[in-house]
């Protein structure tokens, strides 16, 4: 579902993405990780459209990203980001944010999206937020407010920009609990984060990245097995 070569980007400058390859095939995981820097969001960011490239090809449910404007739009809906800092609409209920882009974007009627709303909070487990305010939330609760709000427009595939790391360690697990079962429910996701034993339960490839380049990737097996790229082993000494 996404096929990436040769991908370069520039900030200016600064050279963020150097000849990125990736492919991530319908119904497969792949986690990213590595050092601060490195070019995970901005790599995430371009498979969503968020960021454009200026060389190579990006590819995302067929489309090549960039080249129509209609086209583009239309790949990026098949997608559904989740960011660190959830992103959640302070002034709408849980209820609202997951409705909006389904009576706006998708054409819903209120009660059809209400319905549609309330199945994906029932799966991340807080049907009884609707009515809350995310401020009124905590910030597991608003993350899993913000993965279900994703899920509504039955994306293809599931991008995560460090979900977890803007939380408290007692509220990790029960996102982390989320993504597992989304994984096992055979959601495609390329997942940037640095839970491990994450990367290890539900990883199909697990991807190191450093100074804009991909520096390993391998089955999650290879990755935490004796085999690897001495720079990711170092980084896995590091953070494990
Ligand atoms: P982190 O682990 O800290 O989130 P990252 O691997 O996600 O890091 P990126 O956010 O992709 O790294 O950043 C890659 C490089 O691009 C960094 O040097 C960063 O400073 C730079 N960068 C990111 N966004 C922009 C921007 N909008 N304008 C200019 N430079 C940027
Ligand atoms: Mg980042």
């Amino acid at each position: 579902i996404v096929d990436i070569q040769g991908l370069n980007k520039w900030f200016g400058a600064l050279h963020v993405l150097k000849n990125v390859d990736l492919t991530v095939g319908s119904g497969t995981r792949v986690v990213v990780c590595g050092p601060s820097g490195s070019g995970k969001s901005t790599l995430i960011r371009c498979i969503n459209g968020l960021e454009t490239y200026q060389q190579g090809t990006l590819r995302l449910a067929g489309t090549m990203l960039g080249l129509n404007a209609r086209e583009t739009a239309a790949a990026r809906r098949q997608t559904g980001m989740v960011f660190q800092s959830f992103n959640l609409f302070p002034h709408l209920t849980v209820l609202s944010n997951c409705t909006l882009a389904l009576r706006r974007v998708a054409g819903r009627s209120r009660a059809e999206a209400e319905d549609i709303a309330m199945a994906h909070l029932e799966k991340v487990r807080i049907p009884e937020k609707a009515k809350s305010y995310p401020g009124q939330l905590s910030g597991g609760q608003q993350q899993r407010v913000a993965i279900a709000r994703a899920l509504c427009l039955n994306p293809r595939i599931m991008l995560f920009d460090e979900p977890t790391s803007a939380l408290d360690p007692e509220m990790i697990k029960e996102v982390l609990d989320v993504m597992v079962a989304l994984a096992r429910d055979g959601m495609t996701m390329v997942c940037v984060t640095h839970e491990m034993g994450f990367a290890r339960e539900v990883a199909d490839q697990v991807v190191f990245m450093d100074g804009g380049c991909i520096l390993d990737s391998a089955s999650s097996r290879d990755f935490f097995g004796s085999a690897g790229h001495p720079r990711s082993r170092l980084f896995l000494e590091k953070i494990l």
